[in-house]
């Protein structure tokens, strides 16, 4: 008989082609019985990195995932695909647990789901040491490390599958490829002697805006529009205003509908499937949503208020786009929000949590702030270099700012921190030079400063924003710590002195950013790719499936360009 190569198990079991980039390097070093650590962005197609191994080993493949809610769903998946998985989590009943395990110790399963928080049960223990296992998967490897920005205490008990199963080879994987936790992983799952993958975060068809949180629900209003008929994710940091915001939306001609964790589980779902069925375009939702969807044709992502970290952030817009097409991610940006989210950190009560969240806090508000490429800023905080000029895919690299003299509102600035004896932050400053009539202001005196309500030409975001340009100008300087303030340093008070002239740039703010790549597109027939939509509703509709599964987006367009006549032509 012929060996059936890997090739042949994708295209039989999963139905695909062809693999992903590094997915076949990676599934020939499980197969070799080596250790491997693989960090790929999300929608880089990490699943099949042990799924396919799973097939070929001998005796079961145990997949460690903290994501209890998509277990179900995975596994229905695999099962659909005629493997023999089976899940065991708190949702089981006692019943349904034991005949998971007695199809896992008579050798049936091939792939068996655990959640995290089973390994720290005796019995569990024991019942794991009586299988045959092949390979053992950690999947949202991040999670064992502190550094991460999902840290599950759970992820220690992991250890003890080393001693529990001693020789059986690991794969960790991942979305989140920073150094620390890279080396936390490392360390702490003992994968010292790991080949370590790892992918392009690039998502070259993604592009990437932040824009002011002004005048906001207009600006995604025209956002949608821009988008018609096309599936959008906006996020939002509450429950309630996910709620409002999708009424909202609603009411304006954009049907959207709010999923967050509050809502029944028979709702989320229903409303899953809506979305993915092309019933609904958009969803309003917490970053609960998106865990488990698989949907490749997401043209908008939308963050409406600030991420707590890159890691988050990038995850989530990873979502978007993943049929290759270009897809939009666009970021509503306000300090008001970053108060907020520092709000909620200085509830936290352990010390190390609350300065690691704060440092996350602070490097996306970095990446709110630069003003130089935003795809170069994402993949230097995975460790990737990126050495493009322009990479023709971000706000800042499409809308060239505008200059400014910078002068006169610099002077006041500058006067406002020393007036105020160098000892605030930029939120008071603020409040100062606009005059702000608030009860600190008042007791501080700083009402009767000759620099109170000086500026009147620019909002709160705006002067906030200008503080941030003398920041990065070397005029001003910001202190780190908990509260940090803000001094004058000697370039700033030589350009008081010697009453310079300054120039700065801003963005262009009122100009729409669409950040588009449209490069490599086909200029197809649009009219006719709607046609195309409806029919293709039309067909998965009678057979019970989502819209893509018939053709995805690429394939439509392609068909609206080339115009095939014949079924060869096709
Ligand atoms: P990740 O876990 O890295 O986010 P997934 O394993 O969920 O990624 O895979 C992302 C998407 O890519 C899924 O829709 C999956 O079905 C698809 N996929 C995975 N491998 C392949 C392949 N070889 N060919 C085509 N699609 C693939
Ligand atoms: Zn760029």
């Amino acid at each position: 008989m012929p060996e059936t190569t890997p090739r042949d198990l994708l295209k039989a079991y999963f139905g695909y082609d062809q693999f992903l980039p590094l997915q076949e390097e990676i599934i020939a070093n499980v197969l070799d019985g080596r250790e491997t650590l693989v960090l790929m962005p999300t929608g880089g197609g990490k699943s099949l990195c042990y799924q396919l191994p799973a097939l070929c080993l001998d005796g079961l493949t145990l997949v460690v995932s903290p994501l209890i809610a998509l277990m179900k769903d995975q596994v229905d998946g695999l099962r659909a695909n005629g493997i023999a998985a089976d899940f065991i989590n708190s949702s089981l009943s006692q019943s349904d647990a034991s005949q998971v395990r007695a199809r896992a110790l008579s050798g049936e399963t091939k792939i068996l789901y655990l959640a995290p928080e089973r390994l720290a049960l005796p019995g569990f223990q024991h019942f794991l040491g009586k299988l045959t296992v092949g390979l053992i998967a950690v999947d949202e490897a991040h999670c064992i490390s502190e550094w991460g920005h999902d840290f599950r205490p759970d992820y220690r008990n992991l250890k003890s599958l080393r001693t529990l199963l001693p020789g059986v080879p690991m794969i960790a994987l991942t979305a989140t490829a920073t150094e620390k936790v890279r080396q936390d992983i490392v360390e702490q799952l003992g994968l010292r002697r790991s080949q370590t993958f790892l992918a392009s975060f690039n998502r070259s068809n993604l592009s990437y805006a932040v824009r002011p949180k002004r005048r906001a629900f207009d600006a995604l209003l025209d956002l949608l529009e821009s988008h018609k008929g096309e599936s959008a994710i906006v996020y939002r940091f509450s429950r309630k205003d996910t709620d409002s915001l999708a009424a909202n939306l609603s009411a304006q001609g954009f049907p959207a509908l709010p999923y967050h964790a509050g809502l029944d589980a028979s709702v989320r779902r229903d409303t899953q499937e809506r979305f993915i069925r092309d019933e609904v375009p958009i969803i309003v939702a917490t970053i609960a949503f998106g865990m488990g969807i698989d949907k490749p044709d997401i043209r908008l992502l939308v963050h409406f208020d600030l991420p707590k970290s890159i890691e988050g952030y990038f995850q989530e817009t990873g979502r978007a786009g993943r049929d290759s097409l270009p897809a939009e991610c666009v970021l509503f940006f306000s300090y008001n929000d970053k108060m907020k989210q520092e709000f909620f950190i200085n509830e936290v009560e352990d010390r190390q949590e609350r300065e690691t969240a704060r440092q996350k806090l602070d490097q996306m508000i970095e990446l709110c702030e630069i003003r130089t490429c935003r795809r170069r800023y994402l993949l230097d905080y995975f460790g990737e270099r990126w050495d493009e000029d322009n990479c023709g895919g971000c706000d800042t690299c499409l809308t060239p700012g505008e200059e400014f003299d910078a002068t006169e509102i610099a002077q006041k600035i500058l006067s406002a921190v020393i007036r105020t004896g160098e000892r605030f932050g930029a939120k008071h400053i603020t409040d100062v030079l606009l005059g702000a009539n608030t009860k600190r202001v008042r007791e501080l005196g700083h009402d009767r400063l000759s620099v109170h309500g000086i500026v009147r030409d620019l909002d709160a975001e705006e002067l906030r924003h200008t503080l941030g340009l003398l920041v990065d100008h070397g005029l001003l300087a910001k202190e780190a710590g908990d509260y940090p303030t803000l001094t004058v340093t000697v370039e700033g008070r030589e350009f008081l002195k010697r009453r310079g002239q300054l120039t700065l740039t801003r963005p262009k703010l009122e100009v729409g950013v669409r950040a588009r790549r449209e490069t490599g597109r086909l200029d197809y027939d649009r009219a006719l790719f709607e046609q195309l939509r409806a029919l293709r509703k039309e067909i998965a509709d009678e057979r019970g499936v989502p819209p893509f599964v018939v053709f995805g987006d690429v394939s439509l367009q392609q068909m609206a360009y080339y115009f095939p006549q014949s079924h060869q032509g096709f």
